[in-house]
């Protein structure tokens, strides 16, 4: 009997790497900039000549010990660089450098919430517990050169090559590609959101090499291991573990064995194969760079990097629906846009209703943010409107059909809504007396829907109460309106 897919599990372990943003690179002034002519941003330090000195960039330095802090890795007092030798283009002086054994971030991890994992998997088990990813290490290195292959040649950049570059590296604690996909989405979100790196995957800023084998659910030893090279996708790295894991079962099912071995995913046919086997793994014999002392964190490195945490995305989601009571969607959606979080907070602070402003927020703002092409840094909107806005609304002052009408132009002129309501004249009528003078007007008017309502037919009422509403311009509270027609008839 074969074995099925569900007798075994999947093991990943991932190593991300992700360009730190900073203006010049890791050991030269060479500026870091995407898009530029090639090797337009280039010396003789990182075009990797002999004889040059590394400088350390001491802001690197910084970044990477505060992404450590943010994923609550701990910070060694002595970190060093080391020579990882080997000879491939894209690195001409032969070593790259980096940190073997001693490197800035140890442990840590990254907790993954619902709305990381793709969309189709939100509602699956797997999603709903909060797992956490344990990592391994942190270390800082320099990117290495671009070579692009054209027909019969092959072209290098060094534009990249320098570039300060952060090795994220996990436990195997990783159980789906869908994990692996919550993972990316939840790292990414607070690299960007910490400043440390802009983490644009069409820019190669973030890159990932998937670590991925398969073992019989219930065994502990993990299986034989394959390394799916630099992914550049969040969604790639699920359809390439995705096949990969397939592939491992299948083998192992006919009875064959996994060799451990390097591979490449072609996205566009789908599929995993071999770059390089075992036997060409490199023996990369580090030992310290000469050229560089060790790094002592204590030396204002630490206290430097203190000053700039920020809270976690899933903190501040899970703070709006304690202190907001927003559904932990909506908390999730503006916890992962900090502008939009600064303005959610803004708009609340002192509301009586945060949740209906959360609403107004994500809908008709963002709504009308998208048709116009601003992003919420520029909307004309201050905060402050909206939560006044949200408070005439609640109060009764206007009804949710003319806060469209006033919100339309608060959105074009900035204006504010209560000189938005006097100057239209939208002021809801509350006046009882006026109501029930236009509700009485109604029920004369339309005597077979008041006796269709008297009879038990509770749509009757809605329909009265519509036509209160033309009445009166659409200016009357509809819910006062309804109580008084309700009252007028159950008194006949
Ligand atoms: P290597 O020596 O081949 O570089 P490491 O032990 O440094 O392997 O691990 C590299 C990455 O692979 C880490 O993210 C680790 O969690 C993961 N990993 C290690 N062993 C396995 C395995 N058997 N299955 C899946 N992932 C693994
Ligand atoms: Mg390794
Ligand atoms: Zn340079």
């Amino acid at each position: 009997m074969s074995p099925m897919k569900t007798d075994y599990e999947p093991v990943i372990g991932l190593e991300v790497h992700c360009q730190v943003r900073t203006r010049s690179k890791m050991f030269c002034g060479c500026r870091t900039q995407f898009g530029e002519a090639p090797n337009a941003l280039t010396c003789p330090v990182c075009l990797g000549h002999p004889g040059v000195l590394p400088v350390p960039n001491r802001e690197a330095i910084v970044r990477t010990i505060q992404t450590g802090l943010l994923l609550s890795c701990d910070i060694d007092e002595f970190c060093k660089f080391d020579r990882k030798n080997y000879f491939y283009p894209d690195m001409p002086k032969n070593y790259q450098i980096s940190q073997y054994d001693m490197p800035l971030c140890r442990g840590g991890g990254v907790t993954l919430d619902r709305f990381s994992f793709p969309k189709d998997a939100q509602d699956s088990p797997c999603a709903a517990a909060r797992k956490r990813v344990r990592l391994t290490r942190i270390h800082l290195e320099e990117d290495v050169a671009k070579s692009t292959h054209f027909e019969t040649t092959s072209g290098i950049d060094f534009n990249r090559a320098g570039t300060p570059l952060m090795e994220i590296v996990t436990e195997a604690d990783i159980a789906s590609p869908e994990e692996a996909f919550a993972f990316l989405t939840a790292l990414r979100l607070m690299l960007v959101q910490a400043g440390v790196s802009d983490a644009d995957m069409e820019k190669g800023q973030l890159r990932c090499d998937c670590n991925v084998s398969v073992r019989p659910r219930g065994q502990r030893a993990f299986g034989t291991k394959c390394e799916i090279k630099n992914m550049n996708s969040i969604s790639g790295v699920r359809r390439a573990l995705a096949y990969e894991i397939e592939r491992q079962i299948e083998v192992l099912g006919a009875g064959g064995r996994i060799t451990q071995e390097t591979r490449r995913w072609d996205d566009g046919i789908g599929q995993t194969s071999t770059m390089r086997s075992k036997e060409e793994v490199h023996d990369y014999r580090y030992f310290p760079d000469p050229d560089l002392m060790p790094i002592k964190t204590s030396d204002g490195l630490l206290d430097e990097a203190r000053t700039r945490l920020i809270e976690l995305p899933i903190d501040r989601a899970d703070r709006y629906t304690r202190a907001f009571e927003v559904t932990e969607y909506d908390a999730s959606v503006l916890a992962s846009d900090l502008d939009m979080a600064l303005y959610f907070e803004r708009a609340s602070s002192g509301a009586s209703n945060p949740k209906g402003i959360a609403n107004y927020l994500l809908n008709d703002l963002l709504s009308a943010l998208t048709s116009s092409g601003k992003v919420i840094a520029d909307c004309p909107v201050r905060p402050e409107a909206l939560r006044d806005l949200v408070s005439l609304i609640d109060g009764g002052k206007i009804n949710s059909k003319q806060a469209k009408e006033v919100f339309k132009e608060m959105f074009e002129t900035g204006a504010a809504p209560a000189d938005i309501v006097k100057s239209r004249g939208l002021e809801q009528v509350s006046d009882t007396g006026a109501i029930e003078a236009l509700a009485r007007q109604a029920i004369d008017a339309h005597p077979g829907p008041a006796q269709d309502f008297l009879d038990g037919k509770a749509s009757a009422l809605n329909f009265l109460t519509g036509q209160v509403m033309k009445l009166s311009k659409g200016k009357a509270n509809p819910k006062l309106a309804s109580d008084i027609i309700e009252r007028l008839l159950r008194s006949r």
